[in-house]
């Protein structure tokens, strides 16, 4: 008995567990804001809830299969036993010579194998380690806004100070960099560019890239280009490597994604290509993080790059039609907007009176319809929220037709009721 009590007793009293609380996470991880879509998450569940059929204009993930081609290559590869092995941690050298092959053919760069060229699980995971490998804290970056929200969140992590770049429509979503203090600039490591954009559909002029790797000579900084979306183009529009600058190599690295390219987000698979000091570094990281990327994706990637013009021309067409359809339809419910060139985002001013998260709120309560405020990429994107064309053209049609059937327009009036969020 007497020992029965001491165990109860320790339990309740003197365990670790019970008297003391756990180690408290990284104040670092505090400063990063909540998941954008955490506030949105909530309401959508308590509409679905209550049976209301959603239409999300959300998340930027595709909503079409990955070619065949691919997948046929992927099934073949998984059956290969010589895939179940750790990867090469840098890439598998054809994989390596399958992106320095396209970024000659598409873009007349030459990329060295060994030096100068890495396999990512993803965009994502390249950008948050490179910040990893060059941010300590005191560090400073350079951060457009609004802007995907891993290049600020990710300086924070690591202690590093990310200075805000404002993006604005009156300079056509180009950063002013001569606006930048020089005394900022000469501290700053990093620079982030994303052109095409998300979430503004933007796309960068040759000027503005000779202007942009000049910058970043003079302030010796490194110029970080996330390339994601350089396939998803339209109308004829071609979008540039930032490296076919003369001299761009000397600063830059650039990260592509075959996530938006082939419709394979979920694969995890992307590259980086740059200055071979950068890539070293960043390889450093991974090598003491990850152990790269799966082989039968690298090979199953590879029949993507091979076939990236047809591949690409096939998705472009579903993706540049629905954006002439939703254009078009906002357009007729008074909306001053036009039809981009690139990506599967519309970047759309809200009307007079709202706020980003007031007029999402309306459109999620008064139509099902979800798209995240413009906010929530940074301060400069209030007074915009973002339309990413992941639904066939009959769910858009759909939603602009509740849009109508809610008297949702431009030039509509905010009331005091629609205002409660
Ligand atoms: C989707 C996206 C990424 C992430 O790409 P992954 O290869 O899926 O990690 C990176 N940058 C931008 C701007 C994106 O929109």
């Amino acid at each position: 008995m007497l020992q029965y009590g001491k165990i109860v007793r320790y339990l309740l009293l003197e365990s670790p567990l019970s008297m003391s609380p756990l180690p408290q996470p990284s104040s670092n991880l505090g400063l990063i804001p909540p998941y954008l879509f955490a506030e949105l998450d909530k309401k959508i569940d308590a509409a679905k809830a209550h049976g209301v059929d959603i239409i999300s204009l959300g998340v930027g993930d595709p909503d079409l299969p990955t070619p065949q081609p691919i997948v046929a290559a992927m099934q073949h590869a998984v059956a290969d036993a010589a895939t179940h092995q750790y990867p090469a941690y840098n890439g598998s050298m054809p994989f390596r010579a399958a992106c320095a092959g396209w970024m000659e053919r598409r873009f007349g760069v030459k990329a060295n194998l060994d030096t100068e060229i890495l396999s990512l699980i993803g965009a994502k995971e390249g950008l948050a380690h490179l910040i990893l490998a060059y941010i300590q804290p005191g560090d400073v970056t350079l951060v457009p806004s609004p802007a995907y929200p891993v290049y600020r969140n990710y300086t924070l992590l690591c202690g590093g100070t990310p200075i805000t770049v404002p993006l604005k429509a009156e300079n056509v979503f180009l950063p002013d960099l001569s606006a930048i203090d020089p005394a900022v600039a000469d501290k700053a490591k990093l620079l982030f560019l994303n052109y095409p954009n998300n979430p503004i559909g933007a796309i960068a002029t040759p000027e503005f890239i000779e202007e942009a790797i000049a910058f970043c000579k003079k302030h010796n900084i490194i110029l970080v280009h996330d390339n994601a979306y350089s396939e998803m183009t339209f109308d004829g529009y071609k979008a540039p490597s930032f490296l076919s600058c003369e001299g761009a190599k000397d600063v830059c690295v650039e990260l592509f994604s075959f996530s938006k390219m082939f419709n394979m987000t979920g694969w995890r698979l992307g590259f980086a290509v740059g200055n071979p000091e950068v890539i070293a570094a960043l390889g450093k990281i991974k090598n003491n993080t990850d152990s790269g990327v799966f082989t039968a994706i690298q090979q199953a990637g590879q029949v993507g790059l091979e076939n990236s013009d047809a591949l690409t021309a096939d998705i472009n067409q579903i993706y540049g039609a629905r954006r002439t359809l939703f254009v078009k339809g906002l357009q007729e419910l008074g909306w001053p907007i036009e039809a981009g060139a690139a990506t599967f985002y519309l970047w759309v001013p809200v009307p007079a009176g709202f706020t980003s998260q007031q007029f999402a709120t309306l459109l999620l309560d008064e139509c099902g319809i979800v798209v995240p405020p413009g906010n929530g990429y940074g301060p400069e994107g209030e007074g915009f929220f973002r339309v990413a064309l992941t639904q066939p053209e009959a769910r858009l049609t759909e939603a602009l037709e509740r849009m109508k059937a809610h008297g949702i327009s431009y030039t509509m009036k905010s009331s005091p009721a629609l205002q409660t969020v």
